[in-house]
């Protein structure tokens, strides 16, 4: 039997304002444990929490940019449950009034078509702090350690819909993971870095016999600590529920947690063992009322969206849409891009090198563009020197290894490394003496009319220079000399 897949995520992302939620604790990563709190975000009796201004422009922000319609009229609510990392006993989330609903997320589906995926609501919440096991795990330890510096973190809860327009596949859900990731970071809400914790996902899955309307029972897979884990983890549930209707077996309501060591889901709670969480509105927060003006002003500053960007670099510099769309995938390349696009005549030789040199240097080294030793103006130098034919491809390339290695301009490294070009018409004159006599036969062949070799003494002097010789130019003097090209 055929059957449909339905992947719908919850995901967590850390907003990157300067404080907290609900206090004017830094939200900084890495500071020493506790270092990082205060009355309200520890829960001490009679601390009164005070709404963080910017969490809510950042949430409203990630709203417009999916499409969600803005609720004039938001609030807070207790989901109470008790953790140690939890100090209060219920965290500060939204429940019946998100701030943001019903919008939608464009993604490239299955079938290659543009595919708008549901997103039911995004709504504000407070993280929890963060529970520190003990690190030898042969020693028997009867305690654990709690950090506060994450409590009352700003976190977005973004909730696919799963009744309109949900994920088919584990392709699908990557791209919507990564469009989504990629649009948070463009509208600066977040990094987004998901070894720091900043993005979190858990995924609900189910499948149902292909063209029925109703769900199956959905498994809720948990703690997946990157996106091919992700990957692993939806690939395995499908597989596991499609054998378990296959072999007339019950798929059941239930939370499932990933085996980062195994690469399988094991059962973690039933459905019946499921919290229930008793919201209701937080006494000590008074509604939110969001008017027109401040949505619409929300609008007006909002940064440039990813496809907006492609559009940009298109018209502006006349690169070609696929590496366009190639280089806004990360914001920061988008942007070394344009700041070198202004000292370079040929942009789409900028666009061509940096996405396949200037790439695989930065994948060797497994740096992100930001920590690039390379300048733009220094980058911009060289594309310049190779598309004039100062230099050829070859010797840039070698002239790029060095600069990011040291983080020396082109013109130091090509003087340095004996690396000039030679342009001077005697010197290359003399070189083709040499070649042609060296290749006597080839050379007649060429007298008598044959194009083809002419690219092998070529060939030949540059192997004799090194690359230096300024190729153009050989190639032209060389034409001067053979009558039949002239
Ligand atoms: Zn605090």
């Amino acid at each position: 039997m055929d059957y449909e897949t339905i992947i719908c995520f919850e995901i967590h992302v850390e907003l990157n304002t300067e404080t907290k939620l609900f206090c004017r604790c830094s939200t900084r990563y890495g500071a020493p444990p506790n270092s990082q709190v205060c009355p309200i975000c520890t829960g001490q009796p009679g601390a009164l929490p005070v709404l963080n201004r910017k969490a809510v422009e950042y949430c409203v922000r990630a709203g417009k940019a999916t499409h969600c319609s803005i609720n004039r009229t938001s609030g807070f609510a207790r989901k109470n449950y008790f953790y140690p990392d939890l100090p209060k006993g219920y965290q500060i989330s939204q429940y019946e009034r998100p701030f943001c609903e019903k919008g939608y997320l464009e993604i490239t589906g299955d079938d290659g078509n543009p595919y708008a995926v549901g997103i039911r609501r995004i709504h504000l919440e407070e993280d929890a702090g963060k529970l520190v096991h003990s690190a030898n795990s042969f020693e028997e330890s009867d305690y654990s350690l709690v950090d506060y510096n994450r409590s009352g973190v700003p976190l977005l809860e973004i909730v696919a819909d799963h009744t309109r327009n949900h994920l088919h596949s584990v392709h699908e859900a990557r791209s919507y993971l990564e469009k989504m990731r990629q649009i948070l970071r463009y509208i600066e809400v977040s990094d987004c870095t998901i070894e720091q914790g900043q993005f979190r996902c858990d995924v609900n899955i189910s499948i149902r016999p292909k063209g029925t309307q109703s769900f199956g029972n959905r498994a809720e897979i948990k703690n997946m600590a990157s996106f091919k884990s992700i990957m692993d983890a939806l690939e395995y549930e499908i597989k596991r529920q499609v054998k378990t209707l296959e072999s007339r077996g019950q798929i059941f309501q239930e939370t499932r947690l990933f085996d980062e060591e195994k690469r399988v889901t094991v059962p973690m709670r039933s459905k019946e063992d499921a919290p229930d969480y008793r919201y209701f509105p937080d006494p000590d927060l008074v509604d939110i009322e969001i008017d027109e003006a401040y949505v619409q002003h929300i609008q007006n500053s909002m940064p440039e969206l990813p496809e907006e960007t492609v559009n940009r670099l298109t018209e502006e510099f006349g690169i070609p849409i696929n590496d366009a769309r190639i280089l806004v995938k990360d914001k920061s390349i988008a942007d070394f891009f344009a700041a070198c696009a202004g000292y370079c005549e040929d942009t789409e030789k900028l666009s061509r090198w940096i996405i396949k040199e200037l790439f695989k240097l930065l994948n060797e080294a497994s740096m992100p563009i930001q920590k690039c030793p390379v300048s733009p103006e220094a980058f911009s130098q060289l594309i310049n020197s190779v598309s004039k034919g100062e230099i050829t491809d070859n010797i840039g390339r070698t002239v790029l290894e060095e600069m990011f290695k040291t983080g020396g301009s082109p013109d130091s490294i090509i003087d340095e490394r004996g690396l000039t070009p030679i342009h001077d018409t005697n010197a290359l004159e003399r070189l083709l003496d040499e070649v042609m006599e060296e290749n006597s036969q080839v050379a007649s062949q060429i007298n008598q009319g044959m194009a083809k070799p002419i690219d092998f003494l070529i060939g030949q002097v540059m192997k004799k220079t090194q690359g230096r010789a300024n190729p153009k130019k050989a190639r032209e003097l060389l034409h001067k000399r053979l009558p039949h090209f002239s």
